[in-house]
């Protein structure tokens, strides 16, 4: 235990356990623990947009360093109590007698009553020399969050994803300078009238190498040897969602392989919730931790119910007892 960290906490039971500290499950855990439940953040510490200086699109956060808002974030929790805990979830089991297990590597475990599942995704990148060292700095694939600050300038998109094309024409919204480069994916008719259509210029062949001077990205160079200078490259990441940690309790997924949930994050299987980008590849942080916070909403009215629910048992069983308790002999 750590942190906005509990270092004396001793406990291992908990109302909630959110597996995932960031946006999403940070969030999901501060109005928990402002709903006066015992809570445990578990998180590994590798949040998605860790790669980039600064976050963006996130109302009064705009231009802060991602790992800031979380340290903020971690601090929030602790002043309600919240414990956060640095480790990685193995495995969430049902528990015997209700509610799960969280398994975390190296063996130590938990008991919750529900479970907020807020692991994130996994970007997978096309293994190109340049494109990990410069992921989130030069090289990015999100126009709204990092589309404004290279506005105007050229930009480079790799067809590396069925969905390149789209994200071409889109931050053609951004600048007037957009070279897709179709890298071994051939454009239909139909993508290239669009293209045509958009002003958006097509450059035929494969990306080799990303080029970078002093430090910053400044040129794409193609297996033909040609270059193209530019000052962003995006590119559609292959997202698989972090959720092994639910493997085995047969939560239902969608024809992706992707967790589903209602509105609110609850699984099929009561008790298990999933929020932010493990179960929407398209939330943003401001849009994981809207998730959080709903789903923190819906859990502590399913943990008040069954708490009613338990109260109404042993408020009719103790009316039970009283009705037939024998009347003393007078
Ligand atoms: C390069 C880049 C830049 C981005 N920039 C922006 C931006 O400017 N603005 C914006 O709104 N969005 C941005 N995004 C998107 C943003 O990263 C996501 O919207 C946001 O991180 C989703 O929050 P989340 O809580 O769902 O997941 P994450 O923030 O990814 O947090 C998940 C956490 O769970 C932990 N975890 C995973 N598995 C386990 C496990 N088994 N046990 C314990 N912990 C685990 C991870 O280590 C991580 O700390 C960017 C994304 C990328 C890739």
């Amino acid at each position: 235990m750590t942190g906005a960290n509990n270092t004396t906490n001793t406990r291992t039971s908990y109302d909630v356990i959110v597996i995932g500290g960031g946006a999403g499950g940070l969030n999901a855990a501060l109005v928990l623990a402002r709903a006066r439940r015992t809570v445990a953040v578990v998180d590994a510490g590798e949040p998605r947009n860790a790669p980039s200086a600064h976050m963006h699109s996130f109302l009064s956060r705009d231009g802060v360093p991602p790992l800031t808002v979380l340290e903020v974030g971690r601090a929030e929790i602790a002043r309600y109590g919240a414990v956060h805990v640095d480790g990685r979830v193995d495995q969430v089991e049902a528990a015997e007698t209700g509610g799960y297990v969280v398994r975390l590597a190296g063996g130590a475990t938990l008991d919750a009553r529900h479970v907020v599942l807020a692991t994130g995704l996994h970007d997978e990148l096309p293994d190109l020399p340049g494109v990990r060292a410069m992921w989130g700095q030069d090289v990015h694939f999100c126009p709204y969050c990092h589309g404004y600050e290279v506005r105007d300038q050229p930009i480079v998109v790799l067809g590396v994803h069925p969905a390149s094309p789209g994200q071409a024409l889109l931050l053609r919204q951004w600048s007037s300078h957009i070279t897709y480069v179709p890298h071994g994916r051939p454009l239909t008719d139909e993508e290239r009238e669009r293209m045509d259509a958009r002003g958006v210029e097509v450059a035929e062949g494969t990306v080799s190498t990303l080029l970078a001077k002093d430090g910053r990205l400044n040129a794409v160079e193609l297996t033909d040897g040609r270059t193209l200078e530019c000052a962003g490259v995006f590119l559609f990441p292959t997202m698989t969602p972090n959720d092994g940690a639910f493997d085995g309790l047969g939560c239902e997924k969608n024809e992706q392989g992707w967790l589903v949930t209602d509105r609110a994050g609850r699984t099929s299987r009561p008790g298990l919730w999933a929020v932010g980008n493990v179960v929407d590849s398209r939330a943003q942080a401001v849009t994981a931790a809207g998730m959080g916070a709903a789903a923190a909403f819906a859990l502590n009215h399913d943990l008040v119910d069954e708490e009613i629910e338990r109260a109404l048992v042993e408020h009719r069983a103790s009316a039970d007892r009283s009705t037939k308790a024998p009347v003393p002999a007078s």
